[in-house]
Formats: structure tokens, C-alpha cells, sequence
């Protein structure tokens, strides 16, 4: 598989954390449906009782007025003709939208008045007729199909005087218009409401009007039945079709009320609120992402990148290019490394480039020494030039040589230093260090004033575990420069002192000395100090590494002190024996 590059699997990481997120809002949304769906239900079964009451009260107040007609008519002092009761009737059917129709009925069930002039003339066969007429003294019927042919519903209220019934007054209702009885609804456009008469059919339907009397019967499984037994009964499935709702009985009249909207609509609210949410989440997610990626991102990929350009420069050459990664962090620990060991490949090239360059300049002087006085013997020969002066030559040729083969013995001493890794093999003796220190000063106390000065304290020995031959070398060589970088009649001082548990040497000239900063340097390999230029003796550079390595060795330490053209002090310090 591709590897991911850290950004992606950044993204991934912060993805993880925002899934879940997403899956809690899912969560949300579901509990959300289901309050929306409770609601809905508690307000549907609110509002079919409030459906059932208003009905209730209005036909209340339907009978109270039929009640008020009849006793009218009965009451009156004059008798009225058919048709004074049929005038009489109609100035009701204007304050009763509703109604469709009244009529004034004999208790025999012949017809006297009637405000519609199409109706039978007999009612005795009449639901409502038989009902009053059997003691019943109001009385709503289901829904039937009149004689014209149109659904109705009537409702009738038997009159009586002394107990004994005198007539019947009934009011047909446009079953159409049993809407405006009933409180509007306002919650949304889709919610269907109605009532159904104790046969099951659909007497009004808000969303439903003009049914023939065939498509106004519920279905056999609606809820709807229980309410007509006296149930009030909620369905998150009423009647199928995607519909929620609620319907309850209208007691008194084995009738039911119901009302049902539709499941999308409830759940769109919720469905919004999600969808916002949602989007919000997201949005959140995708600006975090994309600043948490670029800002962490950048965090992890600008040193990374800082990284691989410094390793570029470098594997094309350039040894000073470094990383410089700041902080403490495992990026910045690997940065830091990164630059250490890309100090450590300039340095071995700059040791390198060092050694060959003096190298070449330390062996070229005897390699011409040499070179010359072979010309010059080599031309007196081939001219027949008598050969004098030649011991001189020989003696010449001999020292350049010495100075070649100490050249190179030098070279090899600091290979081999450096291949057995810095730890000499010395050959470890009780030995007296003044004894060390007098045998390194014998061979320039013919040719200069070296002068030893040591502690009053001490008396002839100071005993330390070294190598005599190795530590002779070491001092032979302190000698050796501070008086190869001092002016002819200068003087060399040597002090030894004991402190605590270790002797410390010194050797003090009054030199050209060494530039401050390359103080640390000249213990390198091939390192020489910037100031020789003007009077450079000769050297390779190697002296005080080895010198160091020795001192090393013998678990002691060795630094410098000095300025420019006053003189350098050159410090040993060795462990007591
Ligand atoms: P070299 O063969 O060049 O003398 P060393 O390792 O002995 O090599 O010394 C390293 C460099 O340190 C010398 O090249 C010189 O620049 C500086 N140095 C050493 N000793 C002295 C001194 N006593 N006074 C001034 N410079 C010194």
C-alpha cells in the first residue's frame, strides 16, 4: 500500500475523532424522530378531544335550539298553518349554515312543515322517528342518503307538553359544512381531521369532501373501530400510508373524532434541525481539519523538510548546510543529531583537506633540500667539476632526510592513534614525573634557556602511573614548539606543581601565541593556527593531538592558555600515583 504521507494520516486522526462526533449527532437525529413523533401524538389525540368537545357542544346547543322552536310552536297562542311553520323554520336555517333543513314533524310521522318541500311527507320509517317515538328525546343519526340522493345526518328532538309528545322537530345537516363546527387547525397544511359515525363511516373529512356514501367506509383494520367501542387509540402508522395519528370517542353519540398528518412532515422539523447540525458539524470538522492540518502539519513537515534540504546540500556537497531544528521534541533531538554529525563530516573533511595540504607543503621543503644538492652533485659530475664540500651535502641530505622520516613517523603515530580509536597501548609503570620532564628538556637546553621551575613543597620525586617513554614524547613536544614559535633569544619556563591528588605541568613561552578562538582547534588533527603566515617554522599539526591522545590515555587532561604575541602557557595534568 502507498505510504500516507503525514498529513493524510493527520487528517485520519483528527477524521477518527470527528466520526464519532457524526455518529453521536445520528444518534441525535433518532431521538429527536422519536420526541417528534411523541409530540405529534400527544398533540394529534389534544386535538380529536378537542374535535370530540366542540362537537359535543355544538349539537348540545343544536338540541337546546330545537328544544326553544318546538316549545314556540307548541306555546303559541295563535295556531299555525303548515305554512306559517314552514316560514317560521326558515328564518333558523340563516342563523344555522349548517343545517340544511328542519322540519316539524306530527308524532303519527306525517310531515307539517318542512323547509325543504323534496322530503317525504311520512317519516315513520325513519331512523330518528323511531327513536323519539320510543321515548328517546334527542336523537343524531348516523349517515344516510336522503330521498333526493344526498348524505346526510339528522338530528331530531322529540317536543313534548304534559309528558305526552306533540311533536318532533329535526334539523338535516349539510354534512359538508360540519367543518366550520369544528376549531380550525393550524398546525400544518397536511393534517386531516373528521369525524365517523358508530356504522364507520366518514361523516366529514377536512381533505375529503364529496365522498359518495361507498368511499366514506374506514378500512376494517383502521384504529378508528376502538374509538367507536370507546377507546381513544394514537398510531404512529394510523391507517397506514405514512400517516401519524390520534382518534377518540365522542361519547354520548358512538361516534369518533380523528385526526392524522403526515409522518414526513412531523419529522421534517427534526430532519432541519439534523441537517443544520449536521452541516455545522461538518463545516466545524472540515476548518478544524484544515487548520489543525496546516498549522500541526506544517509544525511536523517544515522541519522534516528543513531536514531533507540540509541532507540534500550535504550529499551534494555543501558541508555547512545544517538543519537547525529548535525545541525538544523527537523531530528536533533528530535535527540536533543530524547537525552534530554533519559538524562531524565537515570536520573530517576539513582535517582532510588540512592534511593534505601540508602534507604536501611539510614534505615538499626536504624533497627540494634533497632535490637540489643531488642536482648539484649530479652537474659537478657530468662537468667533471671536482666534488668538494661533500661531507656538508651528505650531512645536508641526511638531516632533510631525518626531518622526511619524522615527518612521516609522525603521520603514521597519528593514524595509528586514531585507528586504534583514541586509547594508546602504553606501557603503564610506576614513574617519577621529574624524572619524565628532566630527559623531554635535555635536548633543547643546548640550544635555549629552558628553565624548571618547580614547588619548593616537592622534594625529588613525584610519583604517577604512566608511560615514560609516551609522556617524554609529550613534553619533548610542548618544548619543541614553545620554542619553534618563540623569537630566538626568548626563555622556555617549565613549573611542576603537586595540588591534591594530581601534579599539573606547565610550560610557559613569551611566543607568538594563538588566537583565542582556535585555542580549542590546535589539539585537532592537522589543525595549525591562523597567525603563521608571517613566520611559519614548519609543522603538520599533529604534535598536540597526539600529545592529547597521550594525556588521555592516562586519564589526565591538557589545555592552553594564550595571547596573541605575548607567549602561551601550555597545561598537563596528570593523576598521582
Ligand atoms: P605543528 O607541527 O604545526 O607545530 P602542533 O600540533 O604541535 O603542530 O601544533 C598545532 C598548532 O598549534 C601549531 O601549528 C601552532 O599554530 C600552534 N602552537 C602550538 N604550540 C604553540 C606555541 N607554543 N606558541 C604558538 N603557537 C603554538
Amino acid at each position: 500500500m502507498k505510504q500516507l504521507s503525514l498529513r493524510a494520516k493527520l487528517y485520519i486522526l483528527i477524521m477518527t475523532v470527528l466520526i464519532p462526533l457524526l455518529i453521536l449527532q445520528l444518534v441525535n437525529l433518532l431521538t429527536r424522530y422519536e420526541t417528534a413523533m411523541e409530540n405529534e401524538l400527544q398533540a394529534s389525540k389534544d386535538y380529536a378531544d378537542t374535535l370530540s368537545i366542540s362537537f359535543t357542544h355544538h349539537f348540545q346547543y343544536l338540541w337546546n335550539a330545537e328544544l326553544a322552536i318546538g316549545n314556540h310552536l307548541i306555546n303559541s297562542k295563535y295556531s299555525f298553518t303548515p305554512e306559517d311553520i314552514d316560514k317560521y323554520l326558515r328564518q333558523f336555517l340563516n342563523l344555522h349554515p349548517v343545517i340544511r333543513e328542519f322540519s316539524w314533524i306530527s308524532p303519527d310521522g306525517q310531515v307539517i312543515a318542512n323547509t325543504y318541500s323534496n322530503t317525504a311527507k311520512n317519516t315513520q320509517d325513519s331512523d330518528y322517528y323511531q327513536h323519539i317515538i320510543s321515548g328517546e328525546e334527542i336523537y343524531i343519526s348516523d349517515l344516510y342518503t336522503t330521498n333526493s340522493g344526498e348524505l346526510s345526518i339528522a338530528s331530531a328532538r322529540g317536543i313534548k307538553r304534559n309528558g305526552n309528545l306533540v311533536g318532533i322537530i329535526v334539523a338535516y345537516i349539510d354534512i359538508d359544512k360540519i367543518g366550520m363546527l369544528l376549531p380550525s387547525q393550524k398546525r400544518n397544511d397536511t393534517v386531516s381531521f373528521g369525524l365517523i359515525d358508530s356504522q364507520g363511516k366518514i361523516i366529514y373529512q377536512n381533505t375529503n369532501l364529496g365522498l359518495t356514501i361507498e368511499q366514506r367506509d374506514i378500512p376494517e383494520d383502521s384504529p378508528a373501530w376502538l374509538s367507536l367501542q370507546g377507546q381513544p387509540v394514537t398510531s404512529q402508522d394510523y391507517n397506514g400510508q405514512g400517516r401519524i395519528g390520534a382518534s377518540v370517542p365522542i361519547n354520548g353519540f358512538g361516534w369518533a373524532a380523528f385526526t392524522t398528518t403526515s409522518v414526513n412532515e412531523v419529522l421534517e422539523g427534526a430532519r432541519a434541525d439534523t441537517n443544520r447540525d449536521i452541516i455545522v458539524l461538518m463545516l466545524i470538522g472540515i476548518i478544524i481539519t484544515l487548520v489543525y492540518g496546516l498549522l500541526i502539519g506544517d509544525h511536523f513537515l517544515k522541519p522534516l523538510m528543513r531536514l531533507q534540504k540540509a541532507a540534500l546540500a550535504i550529499s551534494k556537497g555543501d558541508l555547512t548546510a545544517r538543519a537547525n531544528l529548535e525545541g525538544n521534541d523527537e523531530l528536533a533531538t533528530t535535527g540536533k543529531i543530524f547537525d552534530q554529525m554533519a559538524d562531524r563530516i565537515q570536520h573530517l573533511e576539513v582535517s582532510r583537506t588540512r592534511f593534505l595540504q601540508t602534507a604536501a607543503h611539510e614534505l615538499r621543503n626536504p624533497m627540494a633540500g634533497i632535490k637540489g644538492i643531488l642536482s648539484l652533485i649530479l652537474r659537478r659530475f657530468q662537468t667533471g667539476k671536482p666534488l668538494t664540500d661533500m661531507t656538508n651535502m651528505f650531512e645536508i641530505m641526511e638531516r632533510e632526510i631525518d626531518r622526511l622520516s619524522d615527518l612521516l613517523n609522525q603521520i603514521l603515530e597519528a593514524f595509528r592513534t586514531q585507528r586504534e580509536n583514541g586509547m594508546l597501548t602504553l606501557d603503564l609503570k610506576r614513574v617519577n614525573l621529574l624524572d619524565i620532564i628532566d630527559s623531554a628538556m635535555k635536548p633543547f637546553q643546548i640550544s635555549k634557556s629552558c628553565k624548571l621551575i618547580t614547588d619548593s613543597n616537592i622534594d625529588k620525586t613525584i610519583w604517577i602511573l604512566g608511560d615514560f617513554i609516551r609522556l617524554e614524547e609529550v613534553f619533548r613536544n610542548l618544548l619543541s614548539n614553545a620554542i619553534k614559535y618563540s623569537p630566538d633569544d626568548s626563555e622556555v619556563f617549565v613549573t611542576v606543581q603537586v595540588e591534591e591528588d594530581h601534579a599539573l605541568v606547565t610550560v610557559q613561552d613569551h611566543g607568538i601565541g594563538i588566537p583565542k578562538e582556535q585555542l580549542e582547534g590546535i589539539f585537532e588533527c592537522f589543525y595549525r593556527a591562523s597567525n603563521l603566515e608571517k613566520r611559519d617554522p614548519g609543522g603538520m599539526g599533529l604534535g598536540l593531538y597526539i600529545c592529547k591522545e597521550i594525556i588521555d590515555s592516562h586519564v589526565g587532561s591538557i589545555w592552553a592558555e594564550s595571547e596573541e604575541g605575548v607567549g602561551s602557557t601550555f597545561y598537563v595534568k596528570l593523576p598521582l600515583y
